[in-house]
Parts: structure tokens; sequence; C-alpha cells
């Protein structure tokens, strides 16, 4: 039964989680507990009518960097990330489809026995029957991380925002976990966020939403039911339009 309908500030919605948010307290990997917590509020935004669909990092498991130059070229090591952002839309359909959120797994690289490939119409079609769409591998292309993916299907799915949802609730002046003097903006423009340099995402992903005219909201997905609140425009977070 959908909930009652809200004023929500947007109807159709990315979500990109990067994969360090599922580890929880933990080092490395999956934290079951923060998994169902994620999976929970994503249920519910899904049961005011939204249409949402996710792309996942694979931080918790693998970043493509981190062997680079290590004795493993580049490329390879990019590709064993995207490997990394499967497991984790596998865990977390499963974590959404206990809740009774229906979804289906796309991926950039084609992996049959394990989800779909990634098809724009059919993609479109899932969203609409209300199905969450979780796009998986990224851009199936080395040298990027999962920004530029999700702010690619993000165009593509035609959202009218792109959140991301990290560990730090907006956007600061500075890193607020180094430095206790950092501010958190309101609101920027995207031209600021590529002019100060700020890493909210790559310079990729901005300019891409800059061209589509797609706002970004950041906020932090690791405080419960936040995403709701963020979605009636209550709560902390920063937007980037
Ligand atoms: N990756 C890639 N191409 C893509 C998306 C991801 O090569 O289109 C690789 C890259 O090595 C990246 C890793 O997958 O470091 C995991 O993604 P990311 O670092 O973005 O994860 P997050 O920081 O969001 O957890």
């Amino acid at each position: 039964m959908p909930e009652p309908a809200l004023n929500l500030r947007y109807r159709k919605i990315l979500l990109k989680v990067s994969g360090e948010v599922l580890m929880g307290e933990s080092k490395f990997g999956i934290d079951p507990k923060t998994l169902e917590a994620v999976a929970e509020d994503i249920a519910e935004v899904v049961r005011h009518g939204v249409e949402l669909c996710l792309v996942i990092g694979g931080g918790n498991i693998f970043r493509g960097v981190s062997l680079a130059g290590k004795g493993i070229e580049r490329a390879s090591a990019d590709y064993m990330g995207m490997l990394a952002t499967v497991m984790n839309a596998l865990a977390l359909q499963g974590a959404l489809e206990k809740i009774g959120v229906f979804t289906r797994v796309q991926s950039a690289i084609p992996m049959d026995a394990v989800c779909e490939p990634y098809i724009r119409r059919r993609a479109i079609r899932h969203l609409e029957k209300g199905r969450v769409v979780i796009f998986a591998a990224g851009l199936g292309a080395p040298f990027f991380t999962t920004d530029t993916p999700a702010a690619l299907r993000a165009a593509e799915m035609g959202c009218d925002a792109l959140f991301k949802g990290t560990s730090v609730d907006g956007v600061y002046t500075a890193d607020p976990k180094k430095d206790p003097s950092a501010e958190r903006y309101e609101s920027l423009s995207y031209q600021e966020v590529l002019a100060k340099d700020l890493r909210v995402m790559d310079a990729s992903a901005i300019s891409l939403m800059r061209d589509n005219q797609i706002p970004i909201v950041v906020f932090s997905i690791r405080e419960r039911g936040n995403f709701l609140k963020v979605l009636k425009g209550e709560g902390v977070y920063t937007t980037i339009a």
C-alpha cells in the first residue's frame, strides 16, 4: 500500500550510495545492520511513490586506485572495483526484497547468470512499475569512479535530482573530520564546486549535472529516516544547482 502523498521536492531520483557507507563501523565489507538500515530508508521513500534508482560504489570492498601501480595495471584494478559494485548491488537487492521492495539489478558489464544487462528503456519501464533499479558495474569502463555513472544514469533516466548519500551531512569548506572549523554550505552552484575544487563528486559528474540542469543533493545516509526528511526539504544537506 503506498503511503499518503506528501509534498516531496522530487519525484524521480537517482540515489548514489558510496560503498563505504555499507561498512558501518567496520573497516571493510558489508555490515548487515547498516545494510538493513539503508534498505529501510530507501523503502520508506519508495512507499511514498518516488521513482528511485540506485548507483552503488564499491569502496568498502575494492578501489582501483588502491592497487594500481602496485603490480596490477590500473585498468585491471578498476575492473575489480566494478565487480565490487556488483557485490554491493546484490547485497542491497537482497536487503530491499526482504522488506517487500521490488528491485532489478542492471549491470554495465553483462553478467547473464547474475542480473540483467543495462538497457535504458527497460530500466525506465521498471521505474514506471515501481521497481527500484540498481545500476551496477559503473560505466563498465575503467578510469572512472561511480560518481560519473551516477550522473550519467540520472540524466538517462530523466531524474529530477541526483542524491548523494554519504557519511557526511553535506558539503563543507574543508574536511569536517580533520578540521573542526570547517563550515557546511547550504547551497552551491555547479561552477563554485568546480572552481573551489570542493571534491564533492568527480568534475565529470558535476559538469554532466550542470549541462542537464539536474540538482545534486548531498546528505548523510547514516542517520535513520534522513533520506525522506531531506526529500521533504527538512534536515541538514547541501544542494548544488
Ligand atoms: N570503477 C570504474 N569505472 C566505473 C565505476 C567504478 O573503474 O565506471 C571502479 C574504480 O576502480 C572505483 C571502484 O570501481 O574505485 C569502486 O567505485 P568507487 O571508488 O566510486 O566507490 P565508492 O567510493 O563510491 O564506494
